[in-house]
């Protein structure tokens, strides 16, 4: 009897963390930041790469969604397609542009790219030309701030001066409303997330595992980062078909290492 009963108990958690019905897991919110073959960091990955996965999501039905297909979920005012995903990258490397953007355009996507106000036409970032030219052409635009540090770090006038005049700009040069925000680091507290809303911003990124649902707290949402590699083909895989379970042993690691007593155990929990 009770061998039953851990193996319906598995067989319903087995199906429950692998499912793709975005109603019972939530949306997955793909982060990446460079796609190029230059570097070899933890944020890089191969244009190659990155085309694997792509051409993974449209040949297994996955629908990219827009920002405002993500806001229409997240207020319950909509449905989405089936299999949604939300592609996402941080930071504006001049690569999103060269590589990433004609690579998901093939396959019919789009995505959201995050943008550091004060690197915007420096080497190795996106010129506002750029960004003009995806922004006519369906990729959308967020902001990482005017100086892509921890708003953790700021006053309160520090912080005003990050948040609205990044969102001030973005609206400037793309012509559209900017209402997303990646927090730089995924850093933030309970003045960061009043004063995000504060300045006009719908939905905040933070970096930790996981995949977003309408009665999340709309200013700590989180992604699935495609970054931290060598992301390979496989880890792409199970990070976005498992990433309810990858979530779950993320956040389970992160839990028992912030406490004392059962940081110890921590590092047996594997993130994958
Ligand atoms: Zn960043």
């Amino acid at each position: 009897m009770f061998t039953l009963c851990v193996l319906v108990v598995g067989m319903f958690a087995f199906w429950f963390l692998c499912s793709t019905n975005y109603r019972l897991t939530g949306v997955p919110v793909l982060n990446y930041h460079q796609v190029n073959d230059k570097f070899k960091t933890v944020l890089t990955m191969t244009p190659k790469n990155f085309d694997a996965q792509m051409k993974y999501l449209h040949d297994h039905d996955y629908h990219s969604i827009t920002q405002a297909e993500f806001n229409a979920y997240m207020s319950g005012e909509g449905d989405l397609p089936d299999r949604p995903v939300m592609i996402t990258f941080d930071d504006g490397y001049v690569d999103n542009y060269e590589h990433a953007y004609p690579i998901m355009k093939k396959y019919g996507y789009r995505g959201t790219i995050f943008l550091i106000m004060n690197l915007m036409n420096k080497p190795g970032y996106l010129t506002w030309d750029m960004v003009k030219k995806m922004s006519d052409d369906g990729m959308e635009f967020g902001s990482h701030t005017l100086s892509h540090k921890p708003l953790t770090s700021f006053d309160e006038a520090g912080l005003r001066h990050e948040l609205r005049d990044s969102k001030t700009y973005i609206e400037k040069k793309t012509g559209k409303p900017c209402t997303f925000i990646a927090f730089p680091e995924g850093k933030f507290n309970d003045q960061v997330m009043e004063e995000t809303k504060a300045a006009g911003y719908k939905y905040a990124f933070t970096v930790e595992t996981g995949r977003d649902f309408p009665w999340d707290d709309h200013y700590d949402l989180d992604r699935v980062a495609m970054f931290e590699g060598p992301i390979s083909f496989e880890h792409f895989r199970f990070r976005l078909t498992f990433s309810a379970f990858s979530a779950f042993l993320w956040k389970t690691h992160k839990y028992l290492e912030n406490i004392e007593m059962t940081k110890v155990l921590a590092k047996h929990i594997p993130q994958p």
